[in-house]
């Protein structure tokens, strides 16, 4: 079974998401703005591994989101 990626997630002072992936081969962090994750499409590290976001992780980091704008009172 596929690994579901580590993520984080950041909030600019405007409230858009992006989504912080480790790398799981050379721990490197990549950026990606939430809007334009899909399932789709792998994220690609520098290292050239290719991180697949899982639709659940997507769901999980966008349910992360809303939890954080509901802590700032968005
Ligand atoms: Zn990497």
């Amino acid at each position: 079974m596929k690994q579901s990626p580590r993520f984080d997630i950041d909030l600019d002072k405007h409230y858009n998401a992006t989504v912080v992936i480790a790398c799981d081969t050379c721990g490197h962090e990549s950026r990606v703005d939430l809007k334009v994750l899909s399932p789709d499409v792998p994220v690609r590290c520098k290292c050239g591994t290719q991180i697949g976001m899982t639709p659940h992780a997507i769901l999980k980091a966008q349910e992360r989101v809303s939890q954080i704008k509901q802590a700032y009172g968005v």
